[in-house]
């Protein structure tokens, strides 16, 4: 198992410090675990001069997966786009075709406290966001600016899906539904956009080759609202790129702090990049208070997607649970008020429960 190592910039090396302590802990089990380091984002630019330097990317693609910290800060944020840090993350999804982002939503009843809605709301809390990741309104061309004819500027971007796009999309949302209740919510704007009728007739078509998935579709608009009136029901929602972005950020409220959520970018063969949902909190970076469970949580994803090791992925999850359990918590999640461990004691108090 090959692991292209990507710390990136603030938190992403404490945070990947910690990530790494639990991965030396299974390969002293004899899990065969190589991994190797190089620079991205911000520390890309300030290596090599690129956000995604060429040999980071050979590294990417000769890896089987990819584990991510974060990637950006305020230094880098007057260089012009293409030099900008999280190109090297937009950079690694389009070369390896990482078109399936996950994103598990999964409310850990210690922490029902944490999340801005009312605990019966979101306890027993399990979702599972399936969002496209290389198409729609971010990809789509034309783009750009133009003067109009009354000689005003106007921006614009386009919003574009293929069959085979949606279908591929499609499938992963079915297939993972299949591994959970099997409830599939395919969400769209169907009321509006021609992107999304086609994207519903797709979706529709495919219903057939998944007759025990339950398939609903539902407006984004309604969705969003949806997810905080009643978020328990739904089990796996399979969405486009520019709505699957917001309304997983609106998901990972409801479950506390951001600190918690990972996420996996696979590609057709289950070849994926691992990484927390946050970003590189250049406001705590180097105050050893950042929580790394996000990234630990990416790592048991790591093993249960491209892997296959679903008793590794369980028992780092389960290792979570216990550290959670026995109440430690850094700032982000501890009750207001509370300082909360460091991220090294947290790292630490992981390690110590899985080799118990
Ligand atoms: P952020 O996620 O970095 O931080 C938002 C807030 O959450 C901050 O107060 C931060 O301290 C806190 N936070 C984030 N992760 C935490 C953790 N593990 N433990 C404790 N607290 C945590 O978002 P932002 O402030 O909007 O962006 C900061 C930088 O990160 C920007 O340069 C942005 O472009 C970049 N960014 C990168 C990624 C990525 O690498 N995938 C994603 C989002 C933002």
């Amino acid at each position: 198992m090959k692991i292209a190592v990507l710390p990136g910039d603030g938190i992403g090396p404490e945070i990947v410090a910690e990530a790494l302590k639990v991965l030396e802990v299974l390969r002293g089990e004899g899990v065969a675990i190589e991994t190797e380091t190089a620079p991205i984002g911000g520390a890309g630019y300030d290596t090599a001069r690129q956000p995604l330097p060429p040999a980071t990317l050979a590294l990417a693609q000769k890896a089987d997966a990819i584990l991510l910290g974060a990637v950006g800060g305020p230094q880098y944020d007057a260089l012009p786009r293409a030099l900008r840090p999280e190109q090297g993350i937009l950079g690694i999804r389009k070369a390896l075709g990482l078109f399936a982002n996950l994103r598990p939503a999964f409310l850990y009843p210690e922490l029902a406290d944490s999340s801005s809605l009312k605990p019966e709301i979101v306890a027993g809390l399990d979702l599972l966001i399936v969002r496209e990741l290389t198409g729609d309104i971010y990809f789509g061309q034309p783009r750009g600016r133009r003067v109009n004819a009354g000689g005003e500027t106007e921006g614009f971007d386009t919003m574009l899906y293929s069959e085979r796009e949606i279908a591929r999309i499609a499938r992963v949302g079915f297939e993972a539904a299949m591994k959970r209740s099997r409830r599939l919510c395919s969400v769209d704007k169907a009321n509006v956009l021609d992107t999304s009728i086609l994207w519903r007739e797709v979706v529709t078509g495919m219903a057939a080759d998944y007759p025990e998935v339950a398939l609903t579709h539902m407006y984004v608009d309604n969705a969003a609202m949806q997810l905080v009136r009643n978020p328990k029901q739904f089990d796996v929602i399979v969405t486009g790129n520019l709505f699957g972005d917001i309304l997983s950020d609106e998901a990972s409220m409801l479950v506390g702090s951001i600190g918690m959520l990972p996420s996996a970018s696979l590609d057709a063969a289950n070849k994926g990049l691992y990484e927390p949902i946050h970003g590189s909190a250049p406001d705590i970076a180097g105050q050893r208070k950042a929580n790394p469970l996000a990234t630990i949580l990416s790592l048991a994803m790591m093993f249960r997607h491209t892997f296959e090791r679903a008793d590794v992925a369980g028992r780092v999850e389960q290792a979570v649970r216990k550290v959670l359990r026995q109440g430690l918590r850094t700032g982000d999640i501890a009750a207001s008020g509370q300082a909360g461990v460091s991220t090294n004691a947290m790292g630490d108090a992981v390690v110590a429960a899985l080799q118990h």
